[in-house]
């Protein structure tokens, strides 16, 4: 129980006189109340709205509303115009704190104090200037933590006094904590929404029953390459890619699943996506909306193909390979059996063609072996400025041959790698032809072979001819990719081939109508010990 009668005389202690109109002592400023304000708007929010609901039971009743922060400030005042006039004149406004010392024995402070309901009525007021008014108070707490977070009043005028005004600020006090528990938690599943919505790598979209865009998420932006702000505003009719799914969904009420779809970007690459578009409904089984889930599966597509493509190549190697042994044999038989018959032809050319054709189905059935062939069988210690020595010598006549000027610079040092001698040639050769063959009216063929930092051997291989385009460098390798009258295509798959036999990296720089360096690097080895 209070006892106004101890209230008052401690405020007599204090040096309150109650015949002074009560003082303001603590005020916030602007912006001090603004963040108080913007602190506690769910609070302000809720005392707001069952004002509203309760304040119609006392309507046209001088009665208004008041809310606190947990230190006395009133953060919001709302109600009839005549007691809020009076209270203002009192000195109750926004932002001011109701203390002892400004106010003397008053309902808010009380509450704070006791945490319970209070009721200040009339002449239990210290001052007499506030012998007229009757307020009342509550503490408001956030139930989950369990600490108070500011009071509710209600005051009139001492002949509207009534105690179920009490009982009336404990139904709201309950109706408020129950509202503030609900956004709390309301909040708290937003931000999980969110968190989940946004740290996923799949597309999601979100339409209300009638198809208007609700809500998106940040992977979508990326796939769609448009802000988040302008996908909201779309309907699910003009919503790019998953918009017409959706669209069905609704309508159908059933979902479309594992639907393939491509969207082209700006850099003109394809991405693969997979879509769901489900229809959502309540609990009621009412149509609430609709969803849509976009995965990006353009790597396993490619995985896929290229896997595919990996069988397709294994299974021509192995026929390749038997196939070339059974080419080969009656080859070499042909070709001695027209050597032999050389004067019986009538004329030269006839017979250098025949010759020609022959050696060139025999080269490329050397090239489909080495495609064909598993794998390097002799590995050994290799300087490999000695092997390019050997095929630098080797290519020395069709270099002088089409004015082309070869130069070398190796380091003094041998560098030892482990590979396969002939596989290695092979590498050079295919490599030096192809730089050659860009070259058919002469230039410079470079090659020069040194360490690095990284242990490794790095070889260049610089011709000045006709270069590649970016496309062109992407189709290397592939095979039958050639744009010579005479070629093969093979050359640099089989380069390819050996390359990853010999753990080797290979990099391309060209340059349409430049010229073309390649790179390669392998892994030194530490000097054998003979
Ligand atoms: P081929 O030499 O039989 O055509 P390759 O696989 O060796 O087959 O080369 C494929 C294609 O790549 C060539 O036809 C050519 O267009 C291009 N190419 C390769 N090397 C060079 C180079 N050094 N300069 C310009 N183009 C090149
Ligand atoms: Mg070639």
């Amino acid at each position: 129980m209070i006892c106004f009668d101890t209230l008052k005389k401690e405020c007599e202690e204090q040096g309150l006189a109650p015949d002074s109109v009560p003082s303001l002592k603590y005020t916030l400023d602007e912006q001090a109340l603004a963040e108080k304000q913007s602190k506690k708007s769910d609070f302000i929010k809720a005392v707001t709205h069952f004002f509203d609901k309760f304040g119609s039971a006392f309507q046209n009743s001088p009665v208004m509303a008041a809310a606190t922060d947990e230190h006395g400030y009133i953060l919001h005042m709302i109600g009839d115009n005549s007691v809020k006039k009076l209270v203002t004149e009192m000195g109750i406004r926004n932002g001011v704190q109701m203390t002892v010392e400004s106010h003397g024995i008053n309902s808010p402070c009380l509450a704070l104090q006791y945490n319970e309901p209070v009721s200040v009525v009339g002449s239990q007021h210290f001052h007499y200037s506030l012998h007229n008014s009757a307020c009342y108070s509550i503490p408001i707490a956030d139930t989950q933590e369990q600490k108070v977070i500011g009071t509710l009043s209600l005051m009139t005028g001492v002949d509207f006094a009534h105690p179920l005004l009490k009982t009336l600020l404990i139904i709201m006090k309950e109706s408020i904590e129950r509202e503030l528990r609900l956004m709390k938690q309301n909040e708290q599943l937003r931000l999980l929404n969110d968190l989940i919505m946004d740290t996923t790598t799949s597309g999601m979209v979100v339409s209300d029953s009638t198809g208007r865009i609700i809500n998106t998420n940040r992977a979508l932006e990326r796939m769609l390459k448009q802000p988040r702000a302008d996908l909201l505003k779309k309907s699910v009719q003009d919503f790019p890619c998953v918009g017409s799914y959706m669209d069905q969904a609704l309508k159908s009420g059933t979902p479309r699943l594992d639907i393939e779809t491509t969207i082209r970007s700006e850099s003109s690459r394809t991405a693969t996506y997979l879509l769901d578009a489900l229809p959502i409904f309540d609990e009621s089984g009412t149509l609430a909306g609709a969803f849509a889930q976009l995965r990006n599966i353009t790597r396993r597509k490619e995985t896929e193909q290229l896997l595919l493509n990996t069988e397709k190549l294994a299974a021509v190697g192995q026929m390749a390979a038997s196939a070339a042994h059974e080419i080969r044999n009656p080859l070499t038989t042909i070709r001695g059996f027209i050597q032999l018959l050389e004067p019986s032809f009538h004329q030269q050319e006839h017979y250098n063609l025949v010759l020609e054709e022959i050696d060139r189905i025999n080269l490329i059935v050397s090239e489909f072996l080495v495609l064909a062939k598993p794998q390097a069988t002799s590995f050994s210690w290799q300087n490999i400025i000695q092997i390019l020595r050997d095929t630098v010598a080797l290519s020395q006549p069709q270099a002088s041959m089409h004015n082309i000027q070869v130069t070398a610079d190796f380091t003094s040092s041998p560098l030892f790698i482990h590979g396969d001698e002939n596989q290695l040639k092979q590498v050079f050769i295919n490599l030096f032809k192809n730089g050659m063959e860009a070259m058919p009216d002469g230039g410079i063929l470079s090659v020069s072979a040194s360490a690095n930092e990284d242990r490794e051997a790095v070889l260049h291989i610089s011709d000045t001819g006709a270069g590649m385009t970016a496309e062109q460098i992407q189709q290397l390798g592939t095979p039958f990719y050639t744009t010579k009258k005479d070629g093969t295509g093979l050359g640099f798959m089989v380069i390819k081939r050996i390359l990853k036999q010999h753990k080797g990296k290979i990099a391309i720089k060209s340059a349409a109508g430049k010229g073309t360096t390649i790179t390669l690097r392998f892994s030194l080895q530490s000097r054998p010990v003979s």
